[in-house]
């Protein structure tokens, strides 16, 4: 979304934008005209979101009137919708139908499952904008377990043939499907989530973690997993060395490429949900990059130091095989036995350098 200055800067003391003009019959002097379509940059209200951007409106060229216009209307909703959709995490049209197909459901015995008219889902494919109470229907439709409990426990317009055919067809999908938004709250079950002498004496937190890789993403160049693997693993060894905790509270293992966070396909496929964090295909593997700025305001100025320090000091190697290279002669890799977890205790014999104070942290 474009913040309004800089719509206003584009659009202010420009004429009409005459490439494009309607012909209609202006609501204030009832002439037939072709009127202009100008862009105008507006702020709007679509259901409590803010949304600023260039809308669309057919000028009388006779009486200087914004003519209230059905077809232009129609492309300034688009973009307020889509505003909305992106705010709310509302499914869109083409989702809405994707997720149906999917499953290989009918409009009508989606509509059921869900317990919603036939007419609104065919609305909502159509573009229109679900309430509230539709939309949150929606974003539950996403996930297989939670359809196949609606099919168990209601949808009564359903007939009995229906059901059992939807019920195989979500079944399927739920056991051949790896979804990412049932992994994410798995993660956070499965990993520890107190703070032991194996995860750096730190409790697991999942915010921190995110933000930490976001940051990253940004800063470290051409960020394949595998070095994200080494970047995290000196980020929290070096933190253990010099404060007595770690940076993330993950737990490492050796791996035979070198250190690795604990599960760390899991906690990728956590992490890189294509909405904070993407895949970029880029030569033969896939880089991390972030989709928004990092949210520091969990960090200490410490910490985004220790955070810049990583970052540059993997920026010293020409590649990722440098850095695993590097990672191999440290004695945490060298003393663990394949597989087993990294005592954070042999962080104090880590090769890399302590992190400079933050500017103006200490006076
Ligand atoms: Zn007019």
């Amino acid at each position: 979304m474009k913040p309004s200055t800089d719509c206003r800067i584009r659009f202010e003391g420009r004429g009409p934008n005459l490439s494009e003009t309607v012909r209609t019959v202006c609501d204030a002097c009832y002439n037939e005209v072709d009127a202009p379509v100008v862009a105008v940059c507006e702020t709007v209200d679509v259901r409590g979101v803010s949304v600023t951007d260039e809308f669309w409106y057919p000028i009388c060229p006779l009486c200087g009137n914004r003519i209230g216009h059905a077809a232009t209307m129609d492309r300034n909703f688009e973009k307020m919708y889509t505003a909305y959709r992106e705010a709310r995490d509302v499914p869109r049209p083409d989702e809405i139908v994707a997720l149906r197909r999917r499953y290989g459901f009918s409009q009508r015995v989606f509509a059921a499952i869900l317990g919603i008219g036939v007419a609104s889902v065919q609305r909502y494919e159509g573009g229109a904008l679900p309430s509230e109470s539709h939309a949150e229907l929606l974003r539950q439709a996403r996930d297989p377990q939670i359809l196949r409990e609606r099919l168990r426990g209601g949808a009564p317009r359903l007939g009995e043939r229906d059901r059992e055919r939807a019920l195989r067809a979500v079944e399927q999908q739920a056991a051949s499907r790896i979804d990412y938004a049932v992994v994410r709250l798995d993660l956070l079950d499965c990993l520890p989530r107190t703070a032991t002498p194996e995860t750096g004496l730190r409790a697991f937190d999942a915010d921190r973690l995110r933000e930490a890789v976001v940051y990253l993403a940004a800063h470290v160049g051409n960020l394949f997993v595998t070095k994200l693997n080494k970047v995290l693993f000196y980020l929290d060894f070096s933190a253990y060395r010099d404060e007595g905790a770690g940076f993330t509270g993950l737990r490492y293992a050796r791996a035979d490429y070198g250190p690795v966070p604990d599960q760390y396909d899991l906690v990728m496929a956590a992490l890189v949900d294509g909405a904070t964090l993407a895949y970029r295909e880029q030569g033969d593997g896939r880089v991390i990059v972030a989709r928004r700025g990092a949210d520091l305001s969990a960090f200490s100025p410490q910490e985004v130091a220790r955070l810049d320090t990583v970052a540059a000091f993997a920026n010293g190697f020409a590649t990722t095989a440098e850095l695993s290279a590097y990672s191999h002669e440290e004695r945490a890799w060298l003393e663990t036995p394949s597989g087993e977890v990294i005592g954070y205790d042999l962080a104090q014999y880590l090769r890399l350098p302590e992190p400079l104070p933050a500017k103006g942290a200490r006076a």
